[in-house]
């Protein structure tokens, strides 16, 4: 009998985490052939999320669970639960019955036909706010235009894949992870299945605005270097309107003399070049900052507890989680 692992990442989900379970066994109890394994992360949650999970693992032991010594944000509970998986085909989705598990036969459905990997991707935004859609859209947008690396619009991390894809995306170690760009960036043959956007019922999202943002400058500094060279296009562009504005007030200088007034001119061109040189810093620093933090080498997640045998997964090493 092939196995499955659902990889569920979890941050404050006290309320949810039951009917998440109760929803999702009452569509994989019905499908055959497969053996479905639950790896639960609770991300360094405030409220009871691991003591729910624990008693839940109490009475199912298909259960599995991992709790995090505080919170690393949900992609390292993502790389955790790819970590800690050992079945044939793993299943990552959201907690809060966003990702309807009544979509999950039909992702098998998609790896028996051969695909690596089966997706959802939202069909609509519904639900969503109008300011968040266009900003999401928007980074897409750019995102794609600046990365060979091109993200599905409306994608999400709900998707099945195979083992091989799963040991590909753990091979890339790095500590500031995009898991959409990651799972993009491995390759395979992805089966895109549309979805209807789920407003959540319980709990509350984890994103704030600024969270959004800095996920965005992430998404795009992790697989891009195109603001690199914009910057280098930029002070090139620069240089040769300089040189031309140069020559054509030398010449006015040479041929009719000392020009006093040029106050508004002079402020315009230190505060225009001022406003660039800062923006190009920015941009530096960004890629700067992201190669100070990677090459710490520091652990993805540390995990303070779980209820997986370490020999579970004999592939991964756990040096991570020292
Ligand atoms: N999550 C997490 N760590 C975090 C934030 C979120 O593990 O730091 C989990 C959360 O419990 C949920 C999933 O990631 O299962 C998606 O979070 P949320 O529903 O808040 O995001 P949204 O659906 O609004 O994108
Ligand atoms: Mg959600």
């Amino acid at each position: 009998m092939k196995t499955v692992d659902l990889v569920v990442p979890c941050y404050n989900e006290e309320e949810v985490i039951e009917t998440f379970y109760r929803e999702t066994d009452k569509v994989v109890s019905q499908i055959n052939g497969y053996r479905f394994y639950y790896i639960l992360i609770d991300d360094g949650s405030k409220d009871r999320t691991f003591i729910k999970f624990k008693e839940l693992a109490k009475n199912h032991p298909e259960i599995k669970y991992i709790s995090f010594s505080r919170n690393f944000g949900k992609e390292s509970a993502i790389y955790a639960g790819l970590r800690h998986s050992a079945s044939d085909y793993v299943i990552v989705m959201d907690a809060d019955l966003q990702h309807p598990p009544s979509m999950i036969p039909a992702m098998l459905e998609g790896i028996e036909e051969g695909y690596d990997c089966v997706a959802a991707m939202r069909a609509d935004r519904k639900g969503e706010s109008k300011i968040r859609s266009f900003f999401s859209s928007q980074f897409y947008k750019l995102s794609n235009w600046m990365s060979d690396v091109k993200m599905a619009k409306g994608a999400v991390d709900f998707r099945i894949m195979t083992r091989q894809m799963v040991d590909s995306v753990l091979q890339l170690s790095e500590v500031q992870r995009f898991s959409k760009g990651l799972f993009m960036w491995v390759g395979y043959n992805t089966k895109w299945i549309p979805y209807e956007n789920v407003e959540r019922t319980m709990g509350t999202t984890k994103w704030s605005f600024w969270g959004l943002f800095k996920y965005a400058i992430d998404g795009i500094t992790s697989f891009s270097v195109t603001p690199l060279r914009m910057v280098s296009a930029l002070g090139f562009f620069i240089c040769i309107v300089a040189f031309i504005y140069i020559i054509i007030t030398l010449t006015q200088t040479l041929i009719f003399g000392i020009d006093v007034p040029g106050y508004v001119t002079l402020l315009c061109a230190v505060l225009f070049l001022g406003g660039i040189i800062e923006f190009s810093l920015g941009i530096l620093g960004e890629y700067i900052s992201r190669i100070y933090v990677e090459t710490k080498k520091r652990p993805i997640y540390i995990v303070r507890q779980t209820n997986i045998a370490s020999d579970r997964n004999p592939k991964s090493d756990s040096k991570e989680e020292s």
